[in-house]
């Protein structure tokens, strides 16, 4: 869906403003006992608006004046935790790639360790 500013409910234009970040802000659904999913369990289904701390700032959102919404597009915002959760992510991938190639390849200095061995060893010796 397109993000504009025209309200989803009454077609009407919406007012442009922010939420100021105060501290962290997400969306989180409610359980089927009524309660709110948002332990460190679940944390998974939050979605985050806006989070306080060394980023803080403002989350863009628009007002209805006639509906009294308020729309926070989630899909337009970069959170540079995130940002730097995904560097952080491709530089561990990095890293236990390099890891891997590592390891493959002290396993083939083994095999060839070995079969050099083999190949020393005396051919009469059983
Ligand atoms: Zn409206």
């Amino acid at each position: 869906m397109e993000i504009t500013s025209v309200c989803p409910y009454c077609g009407k234009e919406m007012r442009d403003g922010a939420i100021p970040v105060l501290r962290d802000i997400y969306w989180c659904p409610r359980g089927e006992d009524g309660m709110l999913k948002d332990g460190f369990g679940d944390e998974k289904e939050q979605v985050w608006l806006g989070r306080a701390g060394l980023f803080g700032g403002d989350t863009p959102a628009r007002y209805c004046e006639s509906c009294k919404a308020v729309i926070i597009p989630v899909s337009e915002i970069e959170w540079p935790l995130d940002k730097l959760d995904k560097k952080f992510t491709a530089w561990q991938e990095k890293i236990s790639a390099q890891r891997e190639e590592r390891k493959a390849q002290r396993e083939e200095e083994k095999r060839e360790e070995k079969s050099r061995k083999r190949r020393e060893k005396d051919p009469w010796e059983v």
